[in-house]
């Protein structure tokens, strides 16, 4: 599947203008620069290593402007791994020489060549094969795929060592290498759609040509017994083609993960042009195009809206899984600040900001886009089911008897929210059994929560409170405080976390007693311990706060 842009990596201001040259040839290329040393990068990171080797094990490209020695170090741990292996080079950051270090099948020489080129100097290309004929013969061109590996490594080798090769069947990337054709020659390119046995003086290539129709769900199996059937080798399926009333069935998913191919979805009597059809035995219908077909261009492929937190706002708070997403999104969606928080975005990726207030039309609006096959994300603070966009978005879903809304793949991912993100600076005053409460009687009456402070009160719940006070909401905190005081001490510990995980972020100890609504703002995250939970100083100044595991006696 598709790579992610590269990413152009710098440790100083010095590489900067070279950084920017790069990004001219990779307009969606981000330049990642140290924290403190470059000025205004699209990212910054503060260890190198772990920036480094983390984009190598996302499959991402990775130009650095440093020393070659610095990158090999710092990905020498993951080189013995087998997965991955996304073009690696090393740019001198006066952009005199551009090394290609790894990636030989992920297309790096093309791309030091192409960097080489606009930087107007000569690529450090190693590879022989490349050298002598110009070309990666193992790296066909998209569209194309190479039939076996380890014979075309001794394909290649047979060449170097002097052999002819004759070309059968269409490969118009090969028209401006340099090979040593001969019509009579042992070694033969062969490109063709056709099933094929391996035979040693074969490189066999397949152009990406065909296309299975599905009208209802079929497994793997019988999509490879009908390429059989029809004698077309299982490689050059480009795609599968099904149904959009199939959108969300899984097992249509699992096919095409399983032969590796994408998934599009055609309405019932739209055209697939230029295909050819053909019945197959188990009548299935494949169609043959007469030149490699470009899965993108064909319907469309299932929508997916996911639901993501994006924690407190620091970056390492952020879970993978949630980076991942952002990087694969189309289009954003959500509440300025936070689709802000969640950049740097690319210039193809389409952000929708809108106030904070507009949550069902957002939910409805991100619905609309992913029904058209677009990858959505809607973005929240912490994380999205906790006081957030998740509820809305599957409150619009419910609400909705849209058929395309219900396929989109809609997917939640977690955040780290602001209670715990607030409890684990201050220690653990969450320790033990607590109660998440928001103040706003926007979406419930006061009553339901004065009845809640109550009774969570009474229990002896450690409380956390989100969205404690607004200009339009002045006086309920106050009260909130009395209902929480006539069940527990003034003595009873309180922290106050402002804009945790973000810049100037304030962190304070105190107690119920000293507690005023005038410390408290909107950004402030309150936690009032119960009655079990204590306090002691941290060597470093300042207090722990922690509510024990257990209850009643010490066990
Ligand atoms: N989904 C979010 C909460 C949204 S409600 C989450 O899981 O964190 C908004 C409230 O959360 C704010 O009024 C404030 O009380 C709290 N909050 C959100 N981010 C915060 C942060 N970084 N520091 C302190 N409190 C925060």
């Amino acid at each position: 599947m598709s790579r992610p842009a590269p990413a152009i990596v710098i440790l100083g201001n010095g590489s900067l203008a070279t950084a920017r040259r790069i990004q001219q040839l990779y307009p969606q290329a981000l330049i990642y620069g140290l924290d403190g040393r470059v000025e205004a990068p699209d990212c910054t990171y503060s260890d190198f290593g772990a920036t480094l080797r983390q984009l190598y094990q996302h499959d991402t490209p990775i130009i650095a402007l440093c020393a070659a020695g610095i990158v090999i170090r710092t990905l020498a741990p993951l080189l013995l791994e087998k997965g991955a292996e996304p073009p690696v080079l090393a740019v001198a950051e006066d952009a005199s020489a551009v090394v290609p270090l790894l990636g030989g099948l992920g297309g790096v020489n093309d791309m030091a060549r192409a960097i080489a080129a606009s930087l107007q100097v000569a690529a450090a290309i190693t590879t022989s094969g490349e050298l002598r004929f110009g070309t990666c013969l193992l790296n066909p061109p998209s569209g194309y795929a190479l039939g076996d590996l380890e014979t075309g490594k001794r394909f290649v080798s047979d060449l170097l060592a002097g052999e002819s090769v004759r070309i059968e069947g269409d490969a118009p990337w090969l028209a401006g290498a340099q090979l040593p054709e001969n019509p009579q020659a042992r070694l033969a390119i062969h490109v063709s759609s056709a099933e094929r046995e391996p035979a040693a003086n074969e490189l066999l290539i397949y152009p990406r040509n065909v296309v299975a129709r599905v009208a209802a769900v079929v497994p793997a199996q019988a999509i490879r017994e009908a390429l059989h059937d029809m004698q077309l080798a299982w490689q050059s399926l480009a795609c599968i083609v099904a149904d959009d009333a199939l959108m969300a069935r899984p097992q249509l998913h699992e096919a095409a993960a399983e032969l590796g191919v994408p998934l599009r979805f055609v309405s019932a009597g739209e055209q697939i042009l230029p295909v050819v059809w053909h019945e197959s035995g188990n009548g299935l219908l494949l169609g043959v195009a007469p030149a490699p077909l470009d899965p993108p261009l064909i319907g469309r492929p299932r929508g997916r809206l996911a639901v993501i937190g994006l924690g407190p706002g620091a970056a390492e708070l952020m879970v993978p899984a949630v980076k991942a997403e952002l990087a694969r999104a189309n289009d954003v969606l959500g509440y300025e600040t936070y689709v802000r928080m969640a950049g740097p975005f690319r210039d193809d990726q389409v952000l929708h900001c809108t106030d904070n207030r507009e949550e069902m039309q957002r939910a409805r609006h991100a619905f609309e886009l992913a029904a058209q096959g677009r990858s959505v994300v809607v973005v929240s603070s912490g994380d999205p089911g906790v006081f957030a966009m998740a509820a809305a978005v599957l409150e619009a879903l419910h609400e909705s008897g849209d058929a395309q809304w219900h396929s989109v793949d809609l997917e939640i991912l977690p955040g780290v929210s602001a209670s715990l993100a607030t409890a684990a600076q201050a220690g653990a005053p969450l320790g033990h059994d607590f109660c998440v409460m928001s103040l706003s009687d926007n979406l419930k009456p006061w009553s339901i929560i004065e009845k809640r402070l109550d009774l969570a009160g009474e229990a002896d719940l450690a409380l956390a409170f989100y969205n404690p006070i607004s200009r339009s909401r002045p006086w309920q905190l106050g009260v909130a405080l009395e209902i929480v005081a006539r069940h527990r001490s003034a003595e009873t510990p309180v922290v106050l976390g402002r804009d945790i995980g973000r810049p100037g972020q304030t962190l304070r100890a105190t107690t119920l007693g000293a507690l005023t609504p005038d410390q408290v703002d909107m950004r402030t995250m309150v936690l009032i311990g119960s009655s079990t939970t204590c306090t002691f100083p941290r060597a470093g100044g300042g207090e722990w706060v922690y509510t024990p595991r257990w209850y009643g006696d010490k066990p």
